[in-house]
């Protein structure tokens, strides 16, 4: 059976994704920081589904940890080889940079950025070999535009970006694809304390979006249909241009 990894699938956009892609007949490998409960209560979402999933946690920025997880689950499961790919993990810490502190800048530089680099290398391996993948990355609005109060997150976004479009042309004669979704304002634990009622002003939709919104079209470039596209970012933010 073919696998897909969701790094950062125990809630919100990462949930919904691993939903999505045991409907395209994938087992899914939840990867978690720490919130053991609630990735629980998405492996029992997906077991009522009919679906496969197993429990991987690990800190995406833990160059260490990663090798160690990704190396003890391709030993542990050799008949589930890893097909998907979605880079998801995530969270923000925002201030003005006038006041960010250096902990701040490199915690969110290290989360996004190395967390991306140091799982898709891993993963990439046996993608290579095996002559398929599907690599998909959650970047942001914020690594378009930039957004005021965000500059660690808008350049690791923005980072993410770069690579995207540098590895998608380093694997594209394998059959490995490699893209981005960026998300504008999507109601998940991690916008909970935004105001959404002046936000939504700004958008067209006049709405924040959904996880299950990103999660369709995460799911679309992680599907065989999508075999000719590689190195694009689809923003999926209800008309809030970049
Ligand atoms: P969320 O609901 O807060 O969920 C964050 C997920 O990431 C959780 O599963 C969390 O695990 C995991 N995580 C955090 N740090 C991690 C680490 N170092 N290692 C492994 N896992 C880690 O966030 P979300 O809104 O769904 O965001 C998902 C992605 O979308 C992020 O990359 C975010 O930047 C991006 N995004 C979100 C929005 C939005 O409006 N929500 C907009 C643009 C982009 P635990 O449960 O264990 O904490």
């Amino acid at each position: 059976m073919k696998s897909a990894l969701v790094t950062g699938g125990s809630r919100g956009i990462g949930r919904a994704v691993c939903l999505e892609l045991t409907k395209m007949g994938y087992a899914v490998i939840i990867n978690y920081l720490s919130n053991e409960e609630k990735a629980k209560e998405v492996k029992a979402m997906i077991e009522q589904q009919g679906g496969t999933a197993f429990l991987l946690p690990f800190d995406v920025a833990d160059s260490e940890a990663v090798d160690k997880a990704l190396l003890g689950w391709e030993t542990d499961y050799p008949d589930y080889p890893i097909e998907i790919l979605v880079n998801n993990a995530g969270s923000r810490k925002d201030n003005l940079m006038i006041f960010m502190d250096n902990e701040d800048w490199h915690s969110i530089i290290a989360m996004h950025l190395h967390g991306f680099f140091y799982v898709t290398r891993r993963v990439l391996k046996n993608m290579l070999i095996r002559r398929y993948g599907r690599i998909v990355n959650v970047v942001s609005l914020s690594g378009l535009k930039g957004l005021p109060g965000q500059t660690n997150y808008s350049a690791a976004k923005a980072g993410i970006i770069g690579a995207t479009k540098a590895l998608a042309q380093e694997v594209a004669r394998k059959n490995v694809t490699v893209n981005a979704v960026a998300p504008g304002f999507i109601h998940t634990d991690m916008t909970s304390d935004l105001d959404e009622t002046q936000l939504k002003s700004l958008i067209p939709m006049n709405r924040f979006g959904t996880a299950e919104e990103v999660a369709s079209i995460v799911a679309f470039l992680a599907s065989k249909q999508a075999s000719y596209i590689t190195g694009e970012v689809i923003s999926v933010n209800g008309g809030l241009y970049t």
